[in-house]
């Protein structure tokens, strides 16, 4: 089992105030699985993902990823484990602004100790994988939102971690974008990488294989796999009546241009 987090409860204290956020959350992800996390703002998806991801730790409960207990480790210990086993992916990017799609990808592995022309080659098979090898000196505001985004993947993933870690990936994406990413998610997944999504579009949840609904830091399984499947074939359908007509427009604009002869 790649994640096990039992009885996990988080309040944030404010000086005055105790803010409870998370009430006996437990989530178990075995290797492999796509998990969708599904909430309205405020929920606590965020506070749960910054757990998840080792960036903060909860007021109770236990955590194990990869069967390691993280929570009993000091902060360096879990920054290790972070950049071990972790990648992230965030609504807004997040990539530096001053510097190349290459360098923003080469930057994990400057902490993972990787020397400069290794890091090179590494982060420019990421940005490959990707299909952005014609971008890879661009800087983020040279770059569409899609793009930006496709970065921030191969981001997380040079350093091959297990567990991709995605807080809202397409929440600042359009619509083809968005099918785009989701189809990249796809891909890390069929090659064995665990994905765990937080997302509020139902659309967006319909690509992921198992779906938990958070709703005021109470979380639960939803028990509708079949949907999310049946959800998913349609969208194959839509996607492939689009494609059948784009083949129309092109054939009838070549026969206008041909005057009809071909
Ligand atoms: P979501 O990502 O689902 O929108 P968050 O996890 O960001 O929700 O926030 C859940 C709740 O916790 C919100 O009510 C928010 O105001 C509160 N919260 C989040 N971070 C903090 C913090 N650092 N201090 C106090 N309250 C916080
Ligand atoms: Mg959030």
């Amino acid at each position: 089992m790649i994640l096990k987090l039992d009885h996990i409860y988080k309040d944030y204290n404010t000086g005055k105030l105790v803010v409870p956020v998370l009430h006996d959350v437990s989530l178990h992800v075995e290797e492999g699985e796509y998990v969708a996390i599904m909430g309205p703002s405020g929920s606590g998806k965020s506070t749960l993902m910054n757990i998840i991801g080792c960036l903060d730790r909860p007021t109770s409960g236990s955590y194990e990823l990869n069967g390691e207990n993280v929570l009993n480790k000091d902060d360096r210990s879990m920054a290790e484990i972070r950049l071990r086993n972790l990648g992230f992916v965030f609504q807004n990017f997040q990539l530096l602004p001053k510097q190349s799609a290459l360098e923003n990808v080469a930057l994990p592995l400057v902490y993972a100790g990787v020397r400069r022309r290794e890091r090179q080659r590494r982060a420019a098979e990421a940005l490959t994988s990707v299909g952005l090898q014609d971008r890879m000196n661009f800087q983020p505001s040279q770059l569409s939102g899609g793009q930006k985004q496709r970065v921030a993947i191969a981001r997380a993933m040079v350093n091959k971690p297990r567990l991709l870690l995605a807080d809202e990936p397409t929440g600042a994406l359009d619509s083809h974008s968005s099918i785009e990413l989701m189809k990249l998610f796809q891909r890390l997944n069929d090659d064995g990488v665990t994905i765990v999504m937080i997302t509020h579009s139902p659309d967006i949840a319909a690509y992921a294989r198992r779906t938990c609904d958070i709703f005021d830091g109470v979380i639960s399984e939803r028990r509708s796999g079949h949907i999310n499947a049946a959800q998913r074939a349609e969208k194959e359908a839509e996607e492939e009546a689009e494609r059948a007509l784009a083949r129309m427009r092109q054939a009838s604009r070549r026969r206008e241009q041909t005057g009809g002869l071909a």
